[in-house]
């Protein structure tokens, strides 16, 4: 696939319009990862235009057709977003592997799944209700879901369109407005994606883009008091930054944070599905998810067969040009990430954990930040590369005697995003079903997303979750109307 013909210069979407690089503008390289050329420029949103996006959103909200629409039509728009993103899948995939590093049968599904987002967020819009009270006679009382305002949504760069999607489609769904921010590291396919928006029918200034770092362009958005609320996918550190900025002005977020999941393989596992499954769970996407399966527990009788054979797996991963479809792995998303991946396997050897694969960037390219799949058996759950989140294709294995040292390790992490369990026990399937403290608990499979029902971390992984339900929570306010049925008596004040 190549289409060279793309915009190399983005920067900001306010109302609709592109907004032309000021003159003098603060410009940030954006560097393939495979090639490490420039790939294009980023215009820098200062505070100023981050103020106009805000305006332009708060305008759209406060006084534009968005909110203000049938759920049907705005139903129809969503849609036909859909449709956009999906006539359009070959240029972002093309535009988010040369940001991202991808391997591109990771891309054509995160790029189905930006779509499905628009399609899944409609219909739970168009199918919400409120509440009818009647217990008190003499009034009715009804409750009803109103959009809550304009909202700054954030986006890292690891899966930039499956998630920035999902900020965006909760977001709209309900009638709200938002401005966009994403990764300073992958603007280009989102650029695109708010074009799309625009020509699928979206009213102007419902969906406004900013592009820049975070402590500039991240930090003008969530600092602002004219938000009403904000959603985060990123960094736990980062997340912990933004709360602190939108606590000060009372906004509501919605985080999504780091991980540590644990992956864990009982001797009553089906072998072959928990290896693949493993392997899946810390190796795909590069290896940079948040809800990789990074710590990887094996029970004691089957460790050596299990740890020979995952090692020997990872040894054979292909790894190369992320627009060749036979590749499984492309590079890392930038350099200085790959560097700190490295550090890890230093780091492990220091702390007296093995290093049994990888821990090197990949022979036999001249070019890009490939890093060959690293497998570390560690100490105990103690060590730094158990601790961490390292998010790179970095996969540290402990071994464990019983089902209790088990689920005590696994919930021995700052983190509780996720878990996987690799069992055919039943007792053992609830027992972690149960007592293992993470968002979603994963039973013989790796990561599927059930779009309605919630995601999103316990402990430092996160606050709130997307979901039907949830996400409508997150994004609306309630109101209560109560009226009575018939006359009712009032104290007459003042009136003798
Ligand atoms: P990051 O936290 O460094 O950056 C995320 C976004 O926040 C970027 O757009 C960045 O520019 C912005 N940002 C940084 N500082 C900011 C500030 N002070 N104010 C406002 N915005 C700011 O994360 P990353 O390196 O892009 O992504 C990797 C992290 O994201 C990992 O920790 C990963 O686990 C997490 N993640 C979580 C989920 C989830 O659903 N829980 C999904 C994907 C990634």
């Amino acid at each position: 696939m190549k289409i060279s013909d793309y915009r190399r210069h983005v920067g900001s979407i306010i109302d609709g319009q592109a907004v032309a690089p000021m003159p003098g503008g603060y410009d940030i390289e954006v560097v393939n990862p495979a090639t490490e050329e420039v790939a294009g420029l980023l215009h820098e949103a200062d505070a100023a235009e981050v103020g106009a996006a805000i305006v332009a959103a708060r305008r759209a909200f406060d006084e534009g057709p968005w909110p203000r629409m049938s759920a049907d039509a705005r139903k129809a728009i969503l849609y036909a977003v859909r449709d956009k993103i999906l006539a359009h899948s070959d240029e972002l995939a093309f535009l988010e592997i040369m940001n991202t590093g991808l391997p591109i049968a990771s891309i054509r599904w995160q790029i189905t799944r930006a779509a499905a987002n628009f399609e899944m967020f409609a219909d739970v819009a168009g199918l919400a209700a409120g509440q009818t009270f009647t217990q008190n006679a003499s009034y009715l009382t009804y409750v009803t879901r109103e959009p809550k305002g304009v909202a700054a949504l954030i986006a890292p760069w690891n899966a930039p369109l499956a998630l920035a999607s999902m900020r965006v489609a909760t977001c709209i769904a309900f009638g709200n407005t938002c401005v966009l921010k994403p990764s300073e590291f992958t603007p280009h396919s989102l650029f695109r994606f708010v074009e799309l928006i625009h020509e699928a029918g979206m009213p102007a200034g419902v969906v406004n883009l900013v592009n820049g770092r975070g402590h500039v362009t991240g930090a003008a958005l969530t600092e602002s008091a004219l938000i009403d609320m904000v959603g985060f996918t990123g960094g736990t550190e980062t997340g912990r930054a933004i709360m602190a900025a939108a606590g000060r002005n009372l906004k509501p977020c919605l985080l999504e944070l780091g991980g540590k999941s644990a992956s864990i393989v009982f001797e009553s596992a089906d072998f072959e599905q928990a290896l693949d499954g493993t392997l899946a769970g810390i190796f795909a996407n590069n290896g940079q998810q948040c809800l990789a399966g990074s710590r990887i527990l094996v029970q004691r009788s089957i460790a050596d067969r299990f740890i020979e054979a995952f090692v020997a797996r990872a040894k054979s991963i292909r790894i190369g040009d992320p627009y060749d479809e036979r590749m499984e792995m492309g590079p890392l998303a930038y350099r200085g990430h790959m560097e700190r991946v490295l550090g890890y396997a230093r780091i492990a050897e220091a702390e007296g954990s093995r290093v049994l694969a990888g821990g090197r960037r990949a022979a036999g390219h001249d070019k890009g930040f490939y890093v060959e799949p690293t497998v570390v058996l560690a100490q105990d759950n103690g060590a730094r590369v158990c601790r961490e989140e390292i998010f790179g294709p970095f996969a540290s294995i402990i071994v464990f005697d019983t089902i209790d040292d088990a689920i005590r390790i696994a919930n021995d992490s700052e983190f509780g995003l996720v878990s996987y369990a690799w069992t055919s026990d039943l007792a053992t399937t609830m027992r972690c079903s149960r007592e293992i403290r993470a968002g979603t608990v994963w039973v013989n499979t790796p990561m599927m997303r059930e779009l309605r029902a919630p995601f999103g971390g316990y402990k430092a992984s996160g606050i709130g979750r997307d979901g039907a339900e949830s996400s409508l929570a997150f994004f609306t306010e309630l109101k209560t109307t109560s009226i009575p049925v018939a006359p009712i008596a009032i104290p007459r004040l003042g009136a003798n």
